[in-house]
């Protein structure tokens, strides 16, 4: 699929300026530049490729009491993942763990840490997997199609989800975000 800069949908529940605001915010963004530099450009994203090829390292452990962790130490970025995790849980950590070596401060991610500046990266790191696993120019693109085959809501999630290998969970609430459902 190609870059384009799709308008929301028009039956969207979600105001225009919430989502040019998420685009400005910057997680859409780097996601999608982040694709176009590596040449990705069709769902379904594979974010243990995508590590692989920005020398990320990607160690499975069942010792993990979170379901992922990013280190960053000098030049050596690695993602510990729970070997048990369900894959399509998986995809959305290790592309959660992408976001805190790309785009944060060097140190330890993945342990329940206080304090504000915590949880607003964790945000920010949730946002931006689903923008990576997601786009959005790509999800208009699919739910478009199901809006215009007039498939019925559980459908439409899951030709989502199966497109973009993501969970009916994490699918549901980037559709929501992105104006194809109500809220
Ligand atoms: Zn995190």
């Amino acid at each position: 699929m190609t870059r384009s800069h799709a308008t929301p949908p028009a039956q969207s529940a979600e105001p225009r300026w919430r989502r040019v605001r998420q685009w400005l915010q910057g997680s859409e963004a780097w996601a999608e530049d982040l694709l176009q530099h590596l040449g990705l450009d069709h769902p379904p994203v594979d974010p243990f490729e995508v590590a692989r090829r920005l020398d990320i390292r990607i160690v499975p452990s069942l010792l993990l009491s979170n379901l992922g962790e990013a280190h960053i130490s000098g030049d050596e970025a690695v993602i510990r993942l729970h070997q048990d995790d369900a894959p399509l849980r998986q995809r959305f950590t290790v592309a959660h763990e992408l976001a805190h070596i790309l785009l944060h401060p060097a140190g330890t991610y993945g342990r329940p840490r206080p304090g504000a500046a915590a949880a607003s990266q964790e945000l920010e790191a949730n946002r931006f997997a689903a923008s990576l696993l997601m786009p959005a120019h790509w999800v208009d693109t699919v739910a478009s199609q199901a809006a215009r085959d007039d498939a019925p809501t559980p459908e439409r999630i899951q030709r989502v989800a199966s497109t973009f290998r993501t969970s009916p969970e994490a699918t549901t609430r980037r559709l929501r975000e992105l104006g194809w459902l109500r809220r």
